[in-house]
């Protein structure tokens, strides 16, 4: 009997995935937990019924939502990551030399741990990189209490339903202001537009009160269905986003690492947004 692993983050548009094995399902203390293997995938991390990362295509969000902000600012020294508890998004950034130092906070415990057993090419290593401090507790107590500031702060949030909802808030990326650098950049997951329009005109409303720079960046991830996803750009610094393109080639040049999907033309081409979505910045 074949077995479907049926997302239905949407009323009216599911997607399946076929599920050859699973490999680990429960309730944490936050949200219901499933990983399994998928032929084509390879293996899936689910919350509460959507598919968070894949083996599969997980490189091209975790790409975009670090190289974007840490190539544009160009001398990124600390990070913070909110949620990211598949340790994708770390590994990503601390590709970058010039990092010296990321903070994870991640609200659930059981993702992290459970990552890294079953989803070790996540990780691959960041969790033991000495530059990674892992804060388990609510994303949004932390940056209300911190008084640290940071160069980049990426929000790789599940959707703004649970625990994830306060991270999508006016509060919340006015506090995120506050504790970034002087051209410091935030950048959110923010959905996918087409399916998620209020998602993104939201964010821009509300990203706009704390930030002379807010815009949006796309790109398409097969599972996160429906299209572009968008990522939340916000600054407040003009310039920062409109680097030229013979800068972001030189910073990627003198880079050490490779890629999969970030290249300096994808980086700045991701900025030029479909009609659909501008008229849902309104
Ligand atoms: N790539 C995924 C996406 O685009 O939806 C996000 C993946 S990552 C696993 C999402 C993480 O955010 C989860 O581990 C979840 O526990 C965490 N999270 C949700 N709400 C949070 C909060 N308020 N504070 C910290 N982490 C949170």
């Amino acid at each position: 009997m074949t077995n479907w692993f049926i997302e239905t983050l949407h009323p009216w548009w599911n997607q399946g995935l076929r599920t050859e094995k699973f490999l680990y399902r429960g309730e944490t203390e936050h949200q219901e937990l499933v990983i399994f293997e998928n032929a084509k995938f390879g293996r899936v991390l689910a919350l509460d019924g959507v598919i968070q990362t894949t083996e599969g295509d997980e490189f091209i969000y975790h790409e975009m939502l670090t190289h974007v902000p840490l190539t544009a600012h160009g001398n990124a020294k600390h990070v913070l990551i909110i949620g990211g508890g598949d340790g994708g998004m770390a590994r990503e950034v601390l590709k970058h030399p010039e990092v010296q130092h990321v903070t994870m906070v991640e609200i659930d415990r059981t993702v992290v741990d459970m990552s890294r057993v079953y989803l070790p090419s996540l990780n691959d290593g960041a969790f033991t990189d000495q530059r990674l401090e892992i804060i388990i507790t609510n994303g949004a107590n932390y940056i209300a209490e911190t008084r640290h500031q940071f160069d980049v702060i990426i929000i790789d949030s599940t959707d703004p339903v649970g625990p994830g909802a306060v991270l999508f808030s006016e509060e919340f990326y006015s506090t995120c202001s506050r504790c970034l650098t002087d051209n410091g950049i935030l950048v959110t997951q923010n959905g996918v537009p087409y399916l998620q329009s209020s998602l993104i005109t939201d964010s821009w409303n509300r990203l706009r009160k704390s930030f002379i720079d807010v815009y949006f960046f796309v790109a398409p991830i097969p599972t996160y269905q429906g299209g572009f996803m968008a990522f939340g750009w916000a600054c407040n610094h003009k310039n920062v986003r409109n680097a030229e393109l013979c800068i972001i080639e030189d910073r990627f040049a003198s880079s050490p690492f490779k890629t999969q999907y970030y290249t300096p033309s994808i980086h700045l081409g991701s900025f030029a947004l479909p009609k659909f979505i501008l008229n849902l910045l309104q």
